[in-house]
């Protein structure tokens, strides 16, 4: 105990398989052992502890090409990602397409804790409109379940990981009841510069929505909240949150946080877990496929031990699968015997499909007034201290838009440590200057660039999705999926509305830009997968026609198989999808606890 042997496994009996160590995983997992089970955790990636490992202090100047990004670390070299990338080797998937718009792109991390150690950690609530998009304006498809109905496991979430912000009072913007957000950071210079502006193109900024911790959390009051009537894990999370540091401004938190202060699932959902004693983790254990038993209930999964290559199988009365929306997607397709020939939850051939990313494009833009400022610390928490909510429901609303959905705005300015590109790419500003001119003006360009992203609804739609590619396998044996992708009109539009918004807010500021604003929305858009918000791919719903998991994301088709990744999103609002992949995996967590406790499982 607690990190395992693969061949000790199938000698095991547990109660709950939870595969993947991500937010999903590392959520559930915490759920089910704070509530009494005995699980098991399978991750992919090898074991990785941030106390350790992570490239806090390091700055760019101590590493190879002064930490910039390469095909292999393409988030530069201190980045957190650990055999993963965009390409993970000997794990290859295919694109059906290479024509522009229709490739897909897939970001994994192998590694413990998964893509959680290394995220931009936006943590934004949805909204009520955002769990009905269909009625509104009927398009795509309406969850299951309202934003009342998930409303508690946000402020439980918040207040066990920590996430600053503040409440607005604005539309589909929930507010978080007293006691759940921590307060947020300043703002920086260029953040006021633009929160100045900001009216004139017509939206507001506000404080961001961050899993950092701005101060402690609160160990003495929150534990109580989040499992009232459990005196153990009360005791065992209050613990934790003392062990917790508070931010201290100043390391990018894509490289990880050793002092606890931001999320990850490695620093704030496993702790906790494993202090229960009822968690195992298995790492290096590629999960290959569901296996069942002669009732066509899940008895456990097979997997591959990828340090001696070997089969090997574990078995739990109940299987969990959290290894992200597209992997989880891959196992149930994987996952074939007579009784499901398609895959397993597939029997109406929804598996894999209405596969969805954020809509993504951005602008930057240079300021004269932000520069020859005097030197200052700008470090921060690293981004995202305010960002924009979408602005135009009513416009949408009057049909004064060319598209459906919205999106937020994310932007940031100021100096951070010195790196590669600081003075880089700025001729069209100096037209080429040299020696000491050259240096006046990398110190008068430095800190004056600001950097605006949109993040937007994409609709499901038919022509995105994901399936078993007939001729590809890994280097495991297991087949790999294969990804169509598919923008419409109205992210296209979307994209071309950010170009456009960005461009006159940069102008509004008195700014210029390098190039003119893409004004063919097709091209501004980034390829799909490639803001790394995938979700989809096994809808949850209340038909069992036309979804793979019920509300509670239990497969129609086998009673004891649960989804608690982003793979049962019916769709994917502006809003990054994390903190709703944590809150859902929370409520999910209860439901097998309560089934598990009345004997149902
Ligand atoms: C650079 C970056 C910035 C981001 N910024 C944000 C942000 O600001 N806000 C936001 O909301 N989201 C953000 N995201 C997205 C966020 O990381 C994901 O939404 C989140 O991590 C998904 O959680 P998950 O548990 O589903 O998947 P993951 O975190 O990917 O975890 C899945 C785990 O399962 C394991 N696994 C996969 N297949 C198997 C298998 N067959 N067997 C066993 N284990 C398996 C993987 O190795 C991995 O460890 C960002 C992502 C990246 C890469
Ligand atoms: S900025 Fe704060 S939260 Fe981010 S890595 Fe540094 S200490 Fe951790």
């Amino acid at each position: 105990m607690p990190f395992v042997d693969a061949d000790a496994l199938s000698k095991r009996e547990y109660d709950v398989i939870v595969v993947g160590s991500g937010a999903g995983g590392g959520q559930m997992a915490y759920t089910l052992t704070m509530g009494g089970a005995r699980v098991l955790m399978l991750e992919a990636g090898r074991r990785y502890d941030p106390a350790t490992e992570t490239a806090m202090f390091q700055t760019p100047e101590m590493a190879p090409l002064r930490g910039t990004g390469t095909p292999e670390k393409p988030f530069g070299f201190y980045d957190a990602t650990i055999d993963g990338g965009w390409q993970v080797p000997g794990e290859p998937y295919v694109s059906a397409s290479e024509a522009e718009g229709r490739r897909f792109r897939w970001w994994r991390a192998r590694m413990l804790g998964g893509r959680t150690n290394h995220w931009g950690r936006m943590s934004l609530r949805n909204g009520p409109y955002d769990f009905k998009p269909r009625s509104r304006d009927g398009l795509g498809f309406d969850w299951p379940i309202s934003y009342e109905d998930i409303a508690p496991w946000y402020d439980k979430v918040e207040m066990l990981v920590g996430v600053y912000g503040s409440n607005e009072g604005l539309e589909n913007t929930p507010d978080s009841p007293e006691g759940c957000l921590l307060p947020p950071p300043k703002p920086f210079v260029s953040d006021l510069l633009i929160q100045k502006h900001s009216a004139k193109v017509g939206f507001r900024t506000i404080a961001g929505h961050r899993a950092v911790l701005t101060r402690p959390l609160d160990w003495k009051r929150a534990p109580a909240k989040l499992h009232p009537g459990n005196a153990a894990a009360q005791a065992i999370v209050a613990r934790d949150m003392r062990r917790r540091a508070a931010c201290l401004w100043a390391t990018p938190c894509g490289n990880g946080c050793s002092i606890r202060a931001n999320y990850q699932s490695t620093t704030v959902h496993l702790p906790p877990a494993l202090e229960t004693g009822r968690l195992d983790i298995a790492t290096d254990a590629m999960v290959a496929e569901v296996m069942l038993d002669r009732k066509g209930r899940a008895s456990g999964v097979r997997f591959i031990d990828k340090r001696s290559g070997r089969s090997r199988e574990a078995h739990a009365r109940v299987v969990v699968l959290a290894a992200s929306a597209c992997e989880t997607v891959r196992i149930l397709l994987n996952s074939k015997s007579s009784r499901f020939p398609d895959g397993l939850a597939n029997a109406n051939g929804r598996v894999g499909k209405y596969l969805m990313d954020t809509v993504g494009s951005s602008v930057s833009g240079q300021i004269p007034i932000l520069e020859n400022l005097p030197p200052h610390n700008e470090d921060g928490a690293s981004w995202g201290h305010m960002y924009a909510p979408w602005w135009e429901y009513q416009a949408q609303k009057a049909g004064r838009l060319p598209f459906a959905r919205g999106y937020h705005v994310e932007f940031a300015g100021g100096r951070r440590m010195p790196d590669f590109y600081t003075a880089g790419g700025l001729e069209w500003l100096t037209h080429g200057s040299y020696g000491r001119k050259f240096k006046g003006d990398a110190r008068r360009y430095y800190g004056s660039f600001v950097y605006f992203a949109g993040r937007g609804e994409m609709i499901p739609n038919d022509d995105s999705y994901c399936e078993i590619d007939p001729d590809t396998k890994d280097k495991w044996g297991i087949p790999v999926l294969r990804f169509h992708w598919k923008w419409s009109g109205h992210e296209t539009r979307q994209a071309a509305h950010m170009q456009k918004t960005f461009a006159d807010l940069i102008e509004a500021m008195g700014g210029r830009l390098e190039k003119p604003p893409v004004t063919d929305g097709a091209k501004a858009i980034a390829p799909g997968g490639s803001i790394i918000h995938e979700v989809g791919g096994a809808m949850m719903g209340d038909d069992a026609r036309h979804s793979v998991v019920d509300r509670n994301c239990r497969a129609w088709e086998v009673d004891n198989l649960f989804l608690a990744d982003g793979s049962v999103f019916p769709s994917n609002a502006d809003k990054n999808p994390t903190l709703t992949i944590m809150a859902n995996a929370w409520r999910v967590g209860d439901v097998i606890l309560d089934r598990m406790q009345r004997k149902e499982l």
